[in-house]
């Protein structure tokens, strides 16, 4: 439609969400789909932060909250940075936004002017390079493959610097690939960085407690990057509260407080009894979120295992988040079932079609080889959903 912005008509539908709406719709007619598409838990969310929600509803939290969080808030996300992740924030370095989204989207409208370059390592979560083009930056999307389990390396990175590089944005645990950084490996990312002290990393940590390895490494932890890096976060992953949306940053100060400023006339401070809620959640052991960890990591073992017995599909081991992300290139060119698939948007949408299963082409991620998979769902689900995918490839 002319009448709408460029800004808007040049933006792409999240896959994710596109994939979730024509799941639904053939569902309203029917068909039995099973969901692999979207990246939400499916537990529900904890007890012991339920009754907290509660209990600020009957205290009466009801008002306008500080734009930039509770304070109490602010000082459970200091205790959290500095109790999981040795990292240590004042209140004025906190920003609690409307989901990790929202955050993402404020560092991108404060940081990028018209033309600069963001680096985004591929796979990357869907929404990064909207969120960059939307704030007219430009998308530098830097090429990974499986064989380097989908991890950037350094002179890759170098290779992807210009004048015009503003910022390089990743998630580790990454979705979609479910790889995870070491602390080696960023310190070598880091190495590059140094010599380039204008770029500013945002490092996108959602996925932080959903990981296998039991080692979690942040950029900001090494001193000569802390000045430069956003720590994102929040707890729509790790806490099954993708719906409450409570995202934060802990950041340099004079970007958080853009931050705060951009809100402030965009959404203000976001739900008050939801921030009450997630204060109780922070200030728990994350050994009480133990057990979906548990279950995300016996579900990584089944997917795997039942992936392993379709031929054709090529699959590394996530160590983190509830994604696979197998590369299915070798379909391509084939027909199946009458469908000729010349790409992973073919083979996701033939997936939806012949065996009524969900998925998101990796085309959406910058990585035009690949599917994502969630295995954020139950296991005879993900049994089922692996018995139609092989039952139809090989026909
Ligand atoms: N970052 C990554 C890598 C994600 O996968 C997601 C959700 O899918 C988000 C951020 C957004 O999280 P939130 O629900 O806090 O907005």
């Amino acid at each position: 439609n002319q009448q709408l912005s460029d800004r808007v008509n040049k933006m792409a539908t999240s896959a994710t969400l596109a994939m979730a709406a024509k799941a639904r719709e053939l569902r309203e007619e029917g068909k039995d789909i099973i969901g692999l598409s979207l990246g939400e838990p499916d537990f529900t969310v904890p007890e012991f932060v339920k009754d907290a929600a509660i209990k600020a509803i009957q205290e009466d939290y009801h008002a306008y909250t500080p734009v930039d969080g509770y304070r109490e808030l602010k000082q459970a996300i200091i205790k959290k940075f500095k109790r999981d992740n040795n990292l240590d924030y004042k209140l004025s370095q906190i920003v609690v936004s409307t989901g990790a989204k929202q955050s993402l989207a404020n560092l991108a409208q404060v940081l990028l002017n018209k033309g600069d370059e963001v680096l985004l390592p591929a796979p990357y979560w869907v929404s990064y390079s909207d969120i960059a083009k939307v704030a007219e930056g430009v998308p530098v999307e830097i090429k990974t493959s499986i064989e380097s389990d989908f991890k950037v390396t350094p002179k890759a990175l170098e290779a992807a610097i210009t004048p015009k590089t503003k910022m390089i944005m990743y998630s580790s645990p990454c979705n979609p690939s479910g790889s995870v950084y070491s602390q080696e490996e960023l310190r070598a990312l880091a190495d590059v960085l140094v010599k380039h002290p204008d770029i500013i990393v945002i490092s996108d940590e959602i996925y932080e407690h959903i990981n296998f390895t039991g080692q979690h490494a942040s950029m900001a932890q090494f001193d000569d990057m802390y000045d430069r890096t956003v720590t994102v976060n929040g707890v729509s992953k790790a806490y099954a509260m993708t719906g409450w949306r409570i995202g934060y940053i802990g950041a340099p100060e004079w970007i958080a407080k853009a931050c705060t400023k951009m809100q402030g006339q965009v959404t203000s401070g976001t739900n008050c009894i939801a921030q009450r809620a997630v204060i109780t959640a922070l200030e728990e052991s994350p050994s009480k979120i133990q057990y979906m960890v548990e279950a995300f990591k016996s579900r990584r073992k089944l997917i795997l295992d039942l992936l392993s017995e379709i031929p054709g599909m090529k699959t590394n081991e996530p160590e983190g988040a509830f994604y696979v992300f197998p590369d299915v290139s070798s379909f391509f060119g084939k027909t199946i079932k009458g469908a000729k698939i010349n790409n992973a948007t073919d083979f996701s949408l033939f997936l939806l079609e012949e065996a009524l299963v969900a998925t998101v082409t990796g085309e959406a991620f910058g990585d035009p080889n690949c599917i994502r998979l969630s295995y954020a769902a139950s296991e005879a689900d993900i049994v089922e959903a692996m018995k139609r995918i092989k039952k139809v490839l090989s026909e």
